[in-house]
């Protein structure tokens, strides 16, 4: 399988690269590790006449904490950059976790969290577990940056709010109380699948008392999705297993998935019942975020 022609960039700064989005029009399309976007350029599923790779923008790579905002993870910052961040692995273990049961070394060595999240697929991985944590995205573009909660950020499949002359430039992670947080995924093979089903939850506790909870749901609807309902459940209630129960069947009830050649929607909907029990008492039990 050979690539089609296409123009190559490789711009100096975020700006240089949206202006070559501008001036290239719907035709050029963002270049990160180019896992998912190469292979698509393969098999023919799209044929960008321009390419702009984002490679010499050492800047979008960095992993740091800044005050007042919290953590700051550059787009280029590759799976294993996060797996491997001190700083990730002491304050959101379960991202890292996310992180590492990706794919396999190689794609984790080149695949960005960017692409990840501005591919769109359903059953990403990263999306849940951030939406979960609260992550909000920068998108920088000619007229300046705007911040968009990450969970308003998707569309559909393959659809975002992304506008063409835009990149992803960061994902930050806000300072917050949470006692616990983890993702659970299933795939069919134990590593290098894409999810069937991917619950993230994020909760903080006073005890035994619930104060607040973020359940996030991949591969069962067209977007990754959070269960309001499932939420709204268990904050402020004191956690006990009838009521984790409970919270996995109104989460199995919120979301929407189809029938694939994975796995069938009954299935899914009780993988997520099963997966938000699971996760919720992990996360409370073990207690790291
Ligand atoms: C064998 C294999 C296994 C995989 N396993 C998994 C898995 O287990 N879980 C999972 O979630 N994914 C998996 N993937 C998918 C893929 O590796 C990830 O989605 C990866 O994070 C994509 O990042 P990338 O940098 O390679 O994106 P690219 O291929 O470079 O880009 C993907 C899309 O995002 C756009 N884009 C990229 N970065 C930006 C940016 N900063 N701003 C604007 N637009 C941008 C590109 O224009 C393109 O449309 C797998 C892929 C392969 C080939």
């Amino acid at each position: 399988m050979f690539l089609p022609d296409f123009e190559y960039y490789m711009p100096a700064s975020v700006q240089e690269a949206c202006a070559l989005l501008a001036e290239k029009g719907p035709t050029a399309k963002i270049l990160s590790g180019g896992t998912d976007l190469l292979n698509k350029m393969k098999h023919g599923l799209v044929a960008p006449e321009v390419l702009i790779s984002l490679k010499q923008l050492d800047q979008l790579t960095s992993i740091a904490y800044v005050p007042d905002k919290g953590v700051v993870i550059g787009a280029r910052a590759t799976h294993n950059d996060i797996c491997n961040s001190l700083l990730l692995q002491e304050k959101y273990l379960s991202l890292c976790e996310a992180a590492h049961h990706m794919a396999n070394n190689q794609i984790r060595n080149v695949g960005t969290i960017g692409g990840n999240i501005v591919n769109a697929v359903p059953s990403a991985d990263l999306p849940p577990i951030l939406m979960a944590l609260g992550a909000s995205i920068t998108l920088v573009g000619r007229q300046g940056e705007r911040v968009m909660a990450l969970e308003d950020f998707f569309v559909g499949p393959g659809k975002t709010r992304i506008a063409q002359d835009e990149i992803v430039a960061e994902i930050v992670i806000p300072d917050q109380p949470l006692t616990g947080s983890t993702y659970i995924k299933f795939g069919l093979r134990r590593s290098g699948a894409l999810a069937v089903v991917g619950v993230a939850v994020a909760v903080t506790m006073e005890g035994n008392v619930c104060k607040d909870a973020r359940i996030a749901l991949g591969a069962v609807g067209p977007v990754p999705m959070r269960a309001p309902k499932a939420e709204a459940m268990i904050i402020g209630k004191t956690v006990n297993e009838e009521l984790l129960e409970e919270v996995g069947v109104c989460a199995s009830t919120e979301c929407k998935p189809i029938s694939d050649i994975r796995g069938s929607e009954e299935y899914r909907r009780d993988m997520v019942r099963v997966f938000t029990k699971r996760a919720l008492r992990k996360a409370i039990d073990e207690g790291h975020v």
